[in-house]
């Protein structure tokens, strides 16, 4: 079932050299451009329209990654920011990173009350030494930087389905998985990644540009999984896992079921696969396949999906099951949803 290609392994020594050359477009991949910007699911359109006024204008893709995914975590519509669905103990809890072309990054977790998680995980990597704050502590920094602590209440999408799920309060962590028949009857065209029920399907967005200059970043923000145990992480807020990027290669950022991202250290194996000949489509695909690999029978209960672009504006996008998309931004008139190849 999984179509296997072996790949070049070239040396770790000149990497810088001999990586672009073994960047491959055999996987039809369409022609590079820059600036870029791409981001998963359907609110990624919207996201890249914000990240795109300023790719556009020359900006810096850092700017561009926060300003994209701000828009998310401000709707009140959606799966993403205070809006979104608690933790079973109802309250949301939000986790997100970001990470620039010098290979800073910032990340929160476990933050609460707080409407714009991606800003102060970058005031994370720009204001303190460090790379991660958590729980009150990230609350008490977002804070002293000025943001403003926001209400609890849950917005009435959560609370309706907070309500309804507990009625039966069943602890089942796994991602909802779009199209696969375990909840999804239809998507609505209106907004394609809400089930028929009202709930959202997913609850992150991760975005990755490369700006005019030829420098790449990426951001990731997200409330997890819904009705999570309180204190839950997934791979969102951790580099390496639910973003990475090095300049020199690419950029890639996951979303789905994070435990399962965690485990193979995801973004980072994505841009590694780069570095090692891959395109971003192919990388992707590798990832999910080891995923699929480490999960045997039980990938079919899962969601994972990867999206990546490499340092000449490439693109591609995988995940282990139908129904994932994502959002591609080349020019004012070109934001476009592409659906995600799958593996089974
Ligand atoms: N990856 C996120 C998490 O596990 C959830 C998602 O992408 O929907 O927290």
């Amino acid at each position: 079932m999984l179509q296997r290609r072996k790949f070049l392994e070239l040396s770790s020594i000149g990497l810088s050299a001999i990586t672009f050359s073994g960047f491959t477009s055999k996987s039809g991949n369409p022609a590079g451009k820059k600036p870029i910007v791409i981001s998963t699911w359907a609110e990624g359109l919207n996201a890249n329209k914000a990240a795109w006024a300023v790719l556009k204008n020359g900006g810096r893709a850092i700017d561009a990654v926060e300003q994209g995914v701000m828009v998310t975590e401000n709707s009140q519509n959606c799966c993403v920011g205070l809006g979104a669905n608690p933790d079973r103990d109802g309250y949301v809890t939000l986790d997100a990173c970001i990470m620039d072309e010098f290979s800073n990054c910032g990340s929160v977790a476990f933050l609460e009350r707080i409407k714009h998680p991606i800003s102060v995980a970058r005031r994370v990597m720009e204001k303190t030494p460090h790379v991660m704050l958590v729980g009150s502590g990230a609350q008490q920094f977002a804070v002293a930087e000025g943001f403003p602590l926001e209400s609890e209440k849950l917005s009435p999408d959560a609370e309706r389905s907070y309500k309804k799920w507990l009625e039966k309060s069943e602890y089942k962590p796994v991602i909802n998985i779009e199209n696969s028949g375990n909840n999804l009857k239809s998507q609505s065209a209106f907004a394609p990644n809400k089930l028929e029920n009202g709930d959202w399907n997913h609850d992150t967005i991760g975005m990755v540009a490369l700006d005019a200059n030829g420098n790449l970043s990426g951001s990731c923000t997200t409330s997890g999984m819904g009705f999570k145990m309180r204190g839950r992480l997934g791979d969102s807020p951790i580099i390496g896992a639910g973003l990475f990027v090095d300049n020199e290669i690419g950029a890639a950022t996951a979303t789905g079921q994070g435990e399962d991202v965690i485990r193979i250290c995801g973004s980072h194996l994505v841009v590694e696969l780069m570095r090692m000949g891959n395109s971003p489509e192919q990388a992707c695909k590798k990832a999910v396949e080891r995923i699929i690999k480490i999960k045997g029978d039980k990938a079919r209960d899962i969601q994972v999906g990867f999206i990546a672009i490499n340092k000449r504006g490439e693109y591609g996008g995988y995940c282990i099951q139908k129904g994932f998309n994502f959002a591609v931004c080349t020019a004012d008139d070109s934001n476009i949803l592409v659906d995600g190849k799958h593996i089974l």
